[in-house]
């Protein structure tokens, strides 16, 4: 697993990574997506050339306050991920976490699923004053259908001026930014998450049936499951991370959407303004096609990675990335200097083509928790070794600080 961490065929020199100076710091709570509960989606971030106290926000809400009070109990050591965050010696773990909460200053969500929401619902009992919530329309209906007052009680509102409204539900729409914490600006863009079988509530705006054959999963009617990808300016430093939210691939949910994000930020990469992005890999290349639910295998990540490499190329030589003549060969190390952290592994992944009697070899059991995050670094590295676009590849581990 260590070589596949960090792997390259044709990467710039650590020098010229240096050269650049990163544009946010991003403390991982939780990296993955379930079924443990200590580690579900949940990044801190600011920009670089700000302090936790200036511009603290949160990308998804998942094992929120429980693991930043157990990586604050180091809090201020060399080797801690907040290492530059001073604590009172006679504050324990949950203190300091209460008193870095209200540091935080909005809160950002991709979508609506429990494993990337239930800290930030938790947390809101301990939130003081009044944090912006953004996310699109149908992100915001499902968190507030948490707060109906017996899931949680009703601390989050559209209306601000609620006296209860604790969270206050800011929509965001696609394409267009909005400055979500002092020197930081978001522009979302939608991607595909799948298909849901839960219909939605009626009276919601969101996600009609599509009638069909193609949509039903196990001969259920099913939506779009719809998610969002950040784009994360540092506005100080002219610098910017992509963050996606759980995300399929676009051969997968057969949408441009992730295309639509390519082509939307390949200038930002020519122009060295873009070099990490953070983007799921749920699960290894064993699992069938059909069984993603909505995620990426290193394949088909692989695959939209390359789709991002013909933008590049693309506005490199034209001016226009959506230019569509562009060779293989002329990809390789296109994506030199790009990042890749790969996010969401799914642990204590169960075989569930064993219970729907389907024959298929999956990574399972407890004991195979680390071997999937093993098999996907090692999946991601052969099919670079293969595709050579120059990519470094690096899983996300709880608890870790990047600077990107
Ligand atoms: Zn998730
Ligand atoms: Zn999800």
């Amino acid at each position: 697993m260590a070589a596949a961490e960090e792997t390259s065929s044709d990467g710039p020199k650590p020098d010229e990574y240096a050269e650049r100076k990163p544009a946010f710091t991003v403390v991982c709570l939780g990296v993955g997506g379930g079924p443990l509960e200590t580690n579900c989606s949940c990044y801190l971030m600011k920009p670089t050339d700000a302090t936790w106290e200036e511009s603290t926000f949160m990308v998804e809400g998942g094992s929120f306050l429980g693991t930043l009070a157990s990586l604050l109990r180091d809090a201020g050591k060399p080797d801690s991920p907040f290492y530059d965050v001073s604590c009172d010696e006679n504050d324990d773990e949950d203190v300091r976490a209460g008193k870095f909460n209200a540091l935080i200053r909005s809160a950002l969500i991709s979508h609506g699923h429990l494993d990337h929401i239930f800290g930030l619902v938790l947390a809101s009992a301990a939130q003081r004053g009044q944090r912006p919530i953004y996310g699109t329309d149908d992100t915001l209906q499902t968190i507030r259908g948490m707060f109906n007052g017996r899931h949680w009680p009703p601390l989050a509102s559209f209306d601000a001026t609620d006296p209860l409204a604790l969270y206050h539900l800011r929509r965001l729409f696609c394409k267009q930014t909005e400055i979500i914490a002092p020197n930081v600006q978001v522009t979302p863009f939608s991607v595909s998450h799948g298909k849901s079988l839960i219909p939605p509530e009626e009276g919601s705006e969101k996600a009609e049936a599509v009638p069909g054959d193609s949509n039903k999963l196990f001969g259920k009617d099913v939506v779009d499951m719809p998610s969002t990808a950040f784009l994360l300016t540092n506005t100080r430093l002219e610098r910017d991370v992509l963050f996606f939210g759980d995300v399929e691939s676009d051969e997968t949910g057969n949408t441009m959407t992730n295309h639509n994000v390519w082509l939307s930020v390949a200038h930002l990469f020519v122009k060295k303004r873009l070099s990490t992005i953070f983007i799921e890999c749920s699960y290894t290349d064993a699992q069938p096609r059909d069984m993603l639910f909505g995620h990426f295998c290193p394949k088909l990540l692989y695959q939209d990675l390359r789709d991002f490499a013909r933008c590049v190329v693309a506005y490199r030589k034209t001016g226009n990335a959506e230019s569509t003549d562009v060779t293989d060969e002329e990809c390789i190390g296109a994506l030199s200097g790009l990042r890749c952290v790969i996010i969401h592994v799914k642990g204590l992944v169960i075989d569930c083509t064993k219970f729907l009697n389907r024959n298929h070899n999956l990574c399972t059991s407890y004991e195979g928790a680390p071997l999937f995050t093993q098999a996907i670094a090692a999946q991601i590295s052969d099919h670079e070794a293969e595709g050579r676009l120059g990519v470094r590849f690096h899983i996300a581990k709880r608890g870790e600080r990047l600077e990107c």
